[in-house]
């Protein structure tokens, strides 16, 4: 037996449901279990340890053994008892001062020691009350007697005025704004033992609730769908409710909450970005109130480790959790119901650093766990779960029709290489969107443009040479954003001055192509100087409250359109927007990825259903040179079964997702030569072992980033196969490829279920 060096927690802070829950995730999603206790955990509440130096042995001072920068050292632990690698830093003025650090160490002056810190701050509120010496009656009137100053009196009747009402503790900061006086005049009165000040922990993460509604009455559909979802739940685990946008889901799902509240179970809602949602959270909160916590990845470390600790205590300050992807690493103990709403956004999907996990598949084995059930929600759901409904592993509940009988927005398709509408351009703009828009803002209505792509232009061109000005560190072309007059390259963040003349030729004919969300902006500002527009994209939702200030400016009606990327697609409810425009929907269709037709379903379905959600019947203006294409037609007609059938044929052909899981391994190094050698090692080693589809090694699209040349492999693993056997034996290989010398520098990455 040892002795007990320190005991770092009192009582467990993680469970057995974690724990084997992130086994799991370490397993199916190829990374290491340190990896998932590192995304798990907030970084708070592991303890950090400090490197720690003290003297180990009195030297004489004059030791002629000590170059100068050990002198330098040795005086300091002199005036100091320790010190941290940080202060020998500052003393030396030095950036490696471990071999210096080393040397004292073997020659026995130095002791080195590693301390443990905890790291977690609750955060304390200053409050006051009157001192113990004036407790009685008595004693307290001959106070008010004593006290003549006018300030100090004024701040001793406030106090007992707000001790009258309140009936609840006082904080200094309260009884300072009730009476206006200085904090001055308060600290004479408690250096005078007449005030006493005193500190309570305080939640970083309560709020103020608004007020609450008080009953929720579901529509007869909505209450169909409920009794519906209740049903299928009591013969399967995970049931999808597929609600057109606007069907009233948000409603659907707070009964469900509700009643699973009642059973005194923990309830998890996530969503798939929780900066885009307020409007959700804020509903939520009118409904649960208090019983509602929040946490995402913008909640600061403290903040998480107290949501963290709500929930391990299985708190009813926490009972309702609604999060981002990581909350389903939260402690909870008495999981009775999931939510995760939007379920087919990509979002879900964590990209970098490893887990790289998909939280909805992810959390349903938690819910199994803990025997809770999951209720998926979507409008537009991915293919991947309704397969799952197909074949009756999930329930399927459906609510076609719009809360308040609301009708679905009239489509228009405007085809951009007929020569009637193209003659009738006004820059990106048809003369069919401009006539909506001009309806729109002329009654008084707020419109939504949607165009993919941030920045001026996706590239500058010299029309003289050809030449595209590119990124030096990535294989991509710069975008030019205008406003700041720059090329940036949107991948390492590069950026440079737009220059005026051509690289290669110097001709001054440089021109744009293409179109971002700047362009739009500039030029509906010409086309409606008189109106307010609003840009909504990454550039401008920078900063902690960045998306909730635009959503909140447009939702009071001080913007009247709101130009943006795909965020403008995620679960917005805006009761005054009667016109959607997709600008190009081409960009989108063509992108290269086999998921690029579902994705052009979902985004524009989504955009589209921002379209006239109260009362009124909204109208969508999708431009296009392709009004023909299956997707856009599928659009149109709110054909989501079209969609979902089409594509799962063409997946079952070109093996893909649902009937083959896909497992991709990227390999980088900034030796192009090395980066083709070992993946073409790698890819062969994999093709012997494996009898499933093995392709590559291939140069993605963009074949360098940040100064490292890129190669993928892709592992196609059939239904029919076992995934955990062939992750097995992939394993083994990547350890292999490990240990060969040569390779041991390349980067690899292993993303499982690439979306
Ligand atoms: P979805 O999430 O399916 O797109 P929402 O839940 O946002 O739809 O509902 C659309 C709109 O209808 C919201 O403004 C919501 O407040 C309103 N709504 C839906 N159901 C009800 C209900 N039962 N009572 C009152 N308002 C409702
Ligand atoms: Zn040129
Ligand atoms: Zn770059």
């Amino acid at each position: 037996a040892k002795e007990i060096h320190q005991i770092l927690d009192e009582k467990p802070i993680v469970n057995q449901w974690q724990l084997k829950h992130w086994q799991w995730i370490a397993t199916y999603y190829m990374c290491s279990i340190g990896e998932v206790f590192r995304a798990a955990l907030p970084s708070t509440l592991l303890l950090e340890s400090e490197t720690i130096l003290s003297a180990k042995q009195e030297i004489v001072v004059d030791d002629l053994s000590l170059s100068d920068d050990e002198f330098l050292i040795f005086e300091a632990l002199q005036h100091q008892s320790s010190l941290k690698i940080n202060d020998v830093i500052a003393i030396l003025n030095k950036k490696n001062v471990f071999p210096i650090i080393q040397k004292l160490i073997d020659k026995n002056i130095l002791l080195l020691q590693e301390e443990i810190q905890e790291v977690y701050k609750p955060k304390l509120v200053r409050y006051i009350r009157i001192h113990q010496n004036y407790a009685s009656n008595e004693a307290l009137s001959d106070l008010l007697n004593v006290i003549k100053a006018k300030k100090q009196s004024e701040l001793l009747l406030g106090f007992f005025q707000l001790q009258a009402v309140e009936r609840k503790p006082i904080s200094v900061k309260q009884l300072l704004e009730f009476t206006s006086v200085s904090s001055a005049v308060l600290k004479v009165l408690i250096d005078k033992a007449i005030f006493e000040e005193y500190h309570l922990i305080e939640d970083r993460t309560d709020f103020k609730t608004d007020a609450m509604d008080s009953e929720l009455i579901l529509s007869e559909a909505q209450q169909k769908a409920l009794l519906e979802i209740k049903k299928q739940l009591t013969q399967k685990d995970i049931c999808l409710l597929h609600g057109v946008t606007s069907s009233g889901k948000t409603e659907i799902y707070s009964k469900l909450i509700q009643e699973s509240l009642d059973t005194g179970k923990q309830i998890l809602f996530l969503l798939p970005e929780i900066a885009l949602t307020t409007q959700l959270l804020s509903r939520l909160r009118k409904f649960f109130g208090n019983k509602v916590a929040v946490f995402h990845s913008k909640y600061s470390n403290n903040e998480r480790v107290e949501v963290w600790n709500q929930v391990l205590e299985n708190s009813p300050k926490a009972q309702v959790v609604i999060g981002a992807r990581s909350a389903m690493f939260l402690p909870f103990s008495n999981l009775g119901l999931v939510i995760v709403d939007e379920e087919h956004e990509q979002n879900f999907k964590q990209v970098d650093p490893a887990p790289r996990y998909h939280a909805r598949d992810a959390v349903t084995v938690l819910a199994n766990f803990h025997q809770a059930k999951v209720v998926l929600g979507s409008a537009t759901p991915s293919l991947e779960t309704y397969y799952n409904t197909q074949n009756n592993k999930y329930g399927l509940v459906e609510l076609f029709e719009r809360y308040n009988n609301v009708p679905m927005p009239e489509i228009l398709l405007v085809d951009l290489k007929d020569k009637y509408f193209r003659k009738r351009m006004n820059g990106h703009f048809s003369d069919t969107l401009l006539e909506e828009i001009t309806n729109a803002l002329s009654l008084g209505e707020q419109v939504i443009l949607f165009q993919n792509r941030r920045g001026y232009a996706p590239l500058l061109e010299c029309i003289t040479c050809g030449h595209v000005p590119q990124c030096p560190n990535c294989d991509v072309s710069l975008t030019y954003h205008k406003f700041k007059n720059q090329l940036r390259c949107h991948y390492c963040g590069h950026s440079i001055a737009k220059p005026t003349n051509c690289h290669q030729c110097s001709s001054v004919d440089l021109i744009t192509k293409g179109f971002g969300t700047e362009q739009i902006e500039l030029e509906l500002a010409t086309l409606f100087p008189n109106k307010k527009i609003q840009r909504m994209d990454q550039d401008t939702t920078r900063g902690k409250f960045g998306y909730e200030k635009i959503i909140d400016k447009f939702q009071n009606r001080e913007v009247d359109i709101l130009v943006g990327t795909q965020m403008l697609a995620k679960g917005l409810d805006f009761d005054n927007v009667s016109l959607v425009g997709i600008l190009n929907a081409d960009n989108m269709l063509y992108f290269p990825d086999f998921r690029a037709f579902e994705r052009s379903y979902q985004m524009m379905s989504q955009v589209s259903g921002r379209a006239g959600r109260s009362e009124k019947k909204g109208k969508v203006v999708i431009q296009t040179y392709n009004p023909n294409h299956n997707t856009i037609q599928q659009v149109t007609h709110t054909d989501y079964k079209g969609m979902y059938k089409e594509q799962l044929y063409e997946r079952q052909i070109f093996k893909y997702p649902p009937f083959y899981k896909l497992v991709k391994i990227t390999l980088r190094h900034k030796d192009f030569e090395k980066v083709k050698e070992s993946s073409i090692w790698l890819y062969q080693v994999l093709s012997q072992h494996l009898q499933m589809p093995v392709l590559g090694p291939e140069e993605p699209a963009i074949s360098k980033i940040r100064n490292e040349y890129i190669r993928t492999i892709m592992i196609k693993i059939p239904e029919t196969v076992s995934p955990q056997q062939t992750k097995k034996t992939i394993q083994k290989i990547l350890n292999s490829f490990d240990v060969i010398v040569q390779y041991r520098s390349v980067k690899l990455v292993v993303n499982v279920d690439v979306t």
